[in-house]
């Protein structure tokens, strides 16, 4: 029987799963439970049953799959915590610890995970987290310029998202070209409900938009992205406006949905065929900070061997990327319109041949990374 992995993602409303082989990348099951706490599921405990039903109902039965470890997605591993780490009690503490830092994320992550450890007691739990690729950013791009007295005493520094698949991604960018990792200088572009940029030398992110909270750089399906903070300033004090009201707005009610009214890339750009302003303001936002992001990265490595698309809407809408890169072949990126339309779901070039910047679309897959983090430490 070949070895697997379930790998488990637990939001505030929803649970992910998924089992993976981690030795012949196959997923053997996966899907996501959601509306947790709304009625039908109760609780995480009731999702996390539902999942194994389902995974059942499918004809995979837990006992009857390999399993080797169970893998949980971390948002938040704080200034210490970063490389996949088995879990036990103390770390589910530090864990909880790092609440304070991740309030939206950490908590229902900790929910998971004591559910799963307490239903699959015999195999190793391994926390993977999505901040520990950028562990070592260079300290000039992981500081916010302020008082560094206050930063120090709350653990204020840009910690980055997202890091799991920025690094798979760059990593199976490199196999594609058939060059090495270490050679390579390299912008990730990972797009999906969530939104961030990397820069990538030689495999080592030398920056990346996300910063404290995933709430920093790209406008986002429902979070705005870069704001000035003398916004906030102003909701609260002239606004009236409270720190949760502010914070939910900012998360839940911003970005493309705050704008255009909808998340849905495939949406938006049929309401913007039917005229809707608002819908194509949300959208010229959203390209508009994407292309200063690449621009900034640009600068910032002087010269790109590889521009990556990933995740929901970078893999798949054609027109993000086409309108992302519309214009830069003074700077050496160059599409070719008809790989770029290519409904195709592999890793793929859509640059010009001609084109000294390779661009790439290559469909990103945290699981399989969660997963083989998980086999390598519990060999160890
Ligand atoms: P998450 O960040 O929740 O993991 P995904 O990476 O799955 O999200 O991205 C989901 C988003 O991808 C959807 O909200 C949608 O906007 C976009 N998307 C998915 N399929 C397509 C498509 N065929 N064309 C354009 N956008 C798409």
């Amino acid at each position: 029987m070949a070895r697997s992995v379930l790998v488990l993602n637990s939001g505030s409303s929803s649970l992910k799963y998924a089992v993976v082989e981690p030795d012949s990348e196959n997923m053997v099951v996966d899907g996501i439970v959601e509306r947790i706490g709304e009625g039908q599921v109760r609780d995480h405990a009731e999702a996390l049953q539902k999942a194994f039903d389902q995974m059942a109902e499918s004809g995979q039965r837990l006992d009857t799959l390999g399993l080797v470890a169970v893998g949980h997605r971390v948002v938040h591993g704080g200034p210490d915590i970063y490389r996949p780490t088995l879990i036990d009690d103390a770390l589910v503490a530090e864990i909880d610890e790092l609440s304070a830092l991740a309030p939206l994320h950490n908590p229902p992550a900790l929910l998971g995970i004591e559910e799963a450890r307490k239903a699959l007691p015999d195999l190793p739990h391994v926390a993977v987290f999505d901040t520990a690729f950028f562990h070592d950013l260079p300290p000039a791009a992981a500081t916010y310029a302020i008082d560094r007295d206050v930063a120090a005493q709350w653990q204020i520094r840009r910690y980055g998202f997202h890091g799991t698949s920025h690094q798979y991604v760059s990593e199976q960018a490199a196999a594609y070209l058939g060059k090495p990792l270490e050679s390579l200088r390299q912008i990730v572009l990972h797009l999906g409900n969530g939104a961030s940029a990397s820069a990538i030398v030689g495999g080592r992110p030398v920056d990346t938009s996300m910063g404290l909270t995933p709430m920093e750089g790209l406008v986002m399906g429902t979070r705005s992205g870069d704001i000035d903070p003398g916004v906030l300033v102003y909701l609260w004090r002239t606004a009236n406006m409270g720190v949760e009201d502010i914070e939910k707005m900012l998360n839940r009610r911003s970005g493309v949905l705050g704008l255009g009214g909808e998340i849905d890339f495939r949406i938006l750009h049929q309401r913007i065929e039917s005229g809707d302003t608002a819908a194509q303001l949300a959208y010229d936002v959203y390209i508009h900070r994407l292309r200063k992001y690449i621009g900034a990265y640009l600068a910032l490595l002087g010269s790109v061997d590889v521009i990556t698309f990933t995740a929901g809407v970078g893999e798949n809408d054609a027109a993000v990327r086409r309108d992302a890169l519309s214009g830069l072949a003074p700077l050496g990126i160059e599409l070719d319109e008809r790989l770029n339309a290519s409904p195709e779901k592999t890793a793929r070039r859509i640059s010009a041949d001609s084109s000294p910047t390779t661009v790439l679309v290559v469909p990103t897959d945290e699981e399989l990374a969660i997963a083989r983090a998980c086999t390598h430490l519990v060999e160890q």
